[in-house]
């Protein structure tokens, strides 16, 4: 049976405002306001969606680095969002992650062996600092870098190869799962696609299962193996990677999907252009909170929240679109997007 590594239920995370001549709290933004999601071993999950949905927030709140308003963490059968501090740092070796800017992530007054060392060190995973270098030496391989690198300092890499020593630092502590919070975003196309690949042996060599937030959908539809979708601090799509992209069952997905540059020259995509901003998330829309922006919004849309029901097979999405008629449902009378028939 495959393990589930991580489950997330209803979480929420509401940041307080300030204000006032007291300074008290005057209002919240609602970054993240009731997700839910599992990621099994050797799964990955990405997480996609505008910036400010809220999705580098849910990362961080599973990390554990900040409070959580409300809501579930469990990593490996353990609940950690209301474990203290010190009950929680054990558990830490098992969800490592992968920021996106490499140049800030790394301690520049260490050098490379130090960095890998010290989660080694850290979590009580070598007896000896012999087998530390042999187990430093080990992550070089693993992520492609020549082993006598270990001796320079980050500043003499390029960001791809500080990317692939941030990933070997997330390796060193020898998790369960990673999560990669926009960790090919500041990176050069061609960079991009090899670190995107590196992730996948490596997922693929230590059956890890990793959560790839993102706001690039052709990366993710290269790489992951389920999608969810969010839009103001919700999940209003989850499906598995063909499903999502072939045939997407949200107004939203459908909206970010026509917006991918098609690969295919000469390949005709109808590109949906979404109006206005995204509202904000200190005062959500009422009702369905893409209906300000979603061209088949109705009267139900504006009074009653959608709630994420499965279309089959998993697919789940929130849109009362799917509560009509099969043949008045915009959504299931359509070609799939151009760019993504899945194979
Ligand atoms: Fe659009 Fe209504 Fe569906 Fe929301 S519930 S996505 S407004 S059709």
């Amino acid at each position: 049976m495959t393990k589930r590594v991580l489950e997330v239920s209803d979480l929420k995370k509401h940041f307080p405002i300030r204000g006032g001549l007291l300074g008290g709290t005057v209002g919240y933004v609602y970054a993240v306001d009731g997700v839910s999601f599992h990621i099994d071993q050797g799964e990955t999950l990405s997480l996609v969606g505008e910036s400010g949905c809220g999705k580098s927030t849910v990362g961080k709140s599973v990390l554990r680095l900040f409070p959580l308003t409300s809501g579930q963490v469990v990593l490996n059968g353990k609940r950690i969002d209301d474990m203290s501090t010190g009950t929680l740092r054990p558990l830490r070796r098992q969800i490592q992650v992968v920021f996106q800017d490499p140049f800030s992530s790394l301690n520049p007054r260490l050098r490379v062996r130090e960095i890998l060392a010290e989660p080694i060190r850290n979590f009580g995973l070598a007896n000896s600092e012999a087998e530390i270098d042999e187990k430093v030496g080990q992550l070089m391989d693993k992520v492609r870098l020549p082993r006598d690198a270990v001796n320079r300092w980050p500043h003499e890499f390029s960001g791809g190869q500080r990317q692939r020593i941030c990933i070997a630092r997330a390796l060193a502590a020898e998790p369960d799962i990673i999560v990669c919070d926009e960790a090919v975003s500041a990176l050069d196309v061609s960079v991009k696609a090899q670190i995107v690949n590196l992730l996948q042996d490596l997922q693929a060599e230590l059956g890890l299962a990793m959560l790839f937030i993102s706001h690039d959908l052709a990366i993710v539809e290269h790489m992951t193996h389920r999608v969810a979708v969010m839009y103001l601090g919700q999940i209003v799509e989850v499906a598995d990677r063909k499903q999502l992209f072939g045939a997407p069952r949200h107004p939203y997905t459908e909206a970010l999907l026509s917006a991918v540059p098609v690969p295919m020259p000469g390949a005709a995509r109808e590109r949906i252009v979404l109006q206005g901003d995204v509202p904000s998330p200190i005062k959500p829309p009422p009702g369905c909170r893409f209906h300000t922006r979603c061209p088949y919004a109705f009267d139900r849309c504006r009074k009653e929240v959608p709630r994420l029901q499965d279309n089959g097979a998993g697919h789940q999405a929130a849109c009362h679109l799917h509560d009509l008629p099969a043949e008045q449902n915009p959504l299931l009378n359509k070609a799939p997007p151009t760019a993504f028939r899945a194979a």
